[in-house]
């Protein structure tokens, strides 16, 4: 099962996080563009996660996106990070979400994938309230540990689970991650960065191999546009840690490797695997392994 995701959120950021540059609105949309044509000519239906303030300010992109008959999840409001939040936090703010997108296209939103794949131990109460306003599936888990967090406690590992927490279960759908011996730790092989840095035929590979894939792009893993060396300021505010020099050189050359390449892998991966959205992988989900929390 190979399952093909996008987290949609850079007009949002653009505008409150950024610089608020018109250019980049319209490098945004034409990409967008291109996407939604080459899952046509591949005849695959994907996962757009989109922040639900993208539903309040730039609905023409959700909406775009859901007359082309991909499925709508929420990737929260307004990209905070989950464990960045207080339960109370998190119900308003997927409440919120989940309303923006609903009232955007008219249907209801059953999956959803935290910003960051910020849910693991700490925040595991985040998955009641996802049920509490009816998601169904959570892509939202990162079975190792990353630079700001993951769930490196959770036994499913990059396999899909039924996970049942406090009387609740909700299908998850983890990203794959698959081992690199010159890194030394499991890697997001199939989008962001490591897509980008990663010879396609090691990603080509490590899908065949596979059983479940999760494949994660957002429109900034595969635009030509270079990103800029972020402020202190900037950072601080966007990723609430400190922007050393260090963090920030981090983020500018993990954001701007190979970018020329990227969209061309993509296409090419579609064209060369069969790809499903959750919606219609959650379907299989009664033969699923039970994970209890
Ligand atoms: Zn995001």
């Amino acid at each position: 099962m190979n399952i093909l995701t996008f987290d949609i959120e850079e007009w949002y950021i653009e505008k409150f996080y950024k610089e608020d540059e018109d250019f980049k609105y319209k490098a945004y949309d034409a990409q967008l563009d291109k996407i939604l044509e080459a899952l046509d000519e591949n005849g695959i239906k994907a996962t757009f996660f989109c922040l639900g303030g993208l539903a309040e300010y730039f609905p023409h992109v959700v909406k775009k996106i859901a007359a082309a008959g991909h499925e709508i999840g929420s990737h929260s409001n307004h990209h905070r990070w989950i464990n960045k939040m207080t339960p109370e936090e998190f119900r308003k703010d997927t409440e919120g979400a989940v309303k923006a997108l609903e009232d955007c296209t008219g249907m209801k939103v059953r999956s959803f994938r935290a910003p960051a794949f910020s849910i693991g131990e700490v925040n595991k109460w985040a998955f009641e309230i996802l049920h509490e306003f009816g998601i169904e599936n959570d892509a939202s888990i990162f079975p190792g540990a990353r630079d700001f967090g993951g769930f490196p406690s959770f036994t499913g590992g990059s396999n899909p689970c039924r996970i049942t927490y406090n009387g609740i279960t909700i299908n998850e759908f983890p990203i794959s991650l698959g081992n690199l011996p010159i890194v030394g730790r499991p890697i997001a092989y199939s989008g962001g960065g490591y897509f980008r840095l990663l010879p396609l035929s090691f990603v080509k590979n490590q899908i065949r191999k596979s059983d479940y894939t999760m494949c994660y792009f957002h429109i900034l893993d595969i635009l030509e546009i270079k990103s800029k060396f972020m402020t202190r300021e900037e950072y601080e505010k966007y990723f609430e840690a400190t922007g050393s020099l260090k963090n920030r050189l981090i983020r500018y050359c993990k954001s701007n490797i190979r970018r020329k390449r990227a969209f061309k892998g993509l296409t090419t991966l579609m064209h060369d695997f069969d790809f499903i959205n959750i919606e219609k992988a959650a379907q299989s989900a009664g033969a699923f392994k039970e994970i209890v929390l």
